[in-house]
């Protein structure tokens, strides 16, 4: 007779036993990529202030390609919802935004800086030129007058513009910055598969 290693393997008599009911597949997360542009990441920051609530809503979302997340994903994934904090001041920062434009379904502007330009866009009431003069030549910090031209610099545009100016934006978030509670009233109301309705009582900021 053969020998076998481990357990006496016995021969089966009975029938075998009905699989399993396979587990309900978990829902697939709703995919974001969030990025600043021209802002402070102030925007970002009040994210960020949702504390406790983050880990809830880990639950429901994958962060794919942030400036707050180390995912080591170098290109922008395609994604459910982009979130975009601050305003577009160069070349660089609209084919970012195009680009996520191009590979989310909702683009979401957060923050008063990416609806309207906000403060970025204070600059808009002077020329180009002279935005540059003072910047790095007036200034009094500089002690070499040198205005970059070096072509890997992104050019500045003339004017700082809202996204809505350069893309199809599908939701704005005002506030400078949007308090932790309109974000979380925004995120949940689209998990929940409800587009956001600002009233007053979630726009006051005193
Ligand atoms: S809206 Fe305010 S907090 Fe947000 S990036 Fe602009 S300046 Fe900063």
């Amino acid at each position: 007779m053969k020998k076998t290693i481990g357990k006496k393997v016995t021969k089966k008599t009975t029938r075998p036993a009905a699989k399993a009911a396979a587990a309900p597949a978990a829902p697939a997360k709703v995919r974001v990529a969030t990025m600043w542009l021209s802002g402070c990441s102030g925007c970002h920051m009040s994210f960020l202030d949702l504390d406790e609530r983050l880990v809830g809503l880990m639950k429901l979302i994958d962060i794919l390609f942030s400036p707050i997340v180390d995912t080591k994903v170098k290109d922008m994934p395609q994604v459910d919802v982009g979130i975009v904090e601050g305003c577009v001041n160069n070349t660089d920062q609209e084919h970012e935004l195009r680009m996520l434009r191009d590979r989310c379904k909702i683009l979401i502007a957060l923050g008063d800086c990416a609806c309207t330009g906000n403060i970025p866009a204070l600059r808009n009431q002077f020329t180009l030129k002279d935005c540059l003069a003072r910047a790095y030549e007036q200034a009094e910090s500089n002690r070499i007058s040198c205005i970059p031209n070096d072509p890997l610099v992104p050019k500045l545009y003339p004017k700082a513009r809202p996204l809505q100016e350069v893309v199809k934006v599908d939701l704005s978030i005002p506030g400078c910055p949007p308090d932790a509670d309109t974000i979380w009233y925004a995120l949940t109301e689209l998990l929940a598969g409800r587009m956001p309705q600002w009233t007053e009582k979630n726009l006051r900021y005193d």
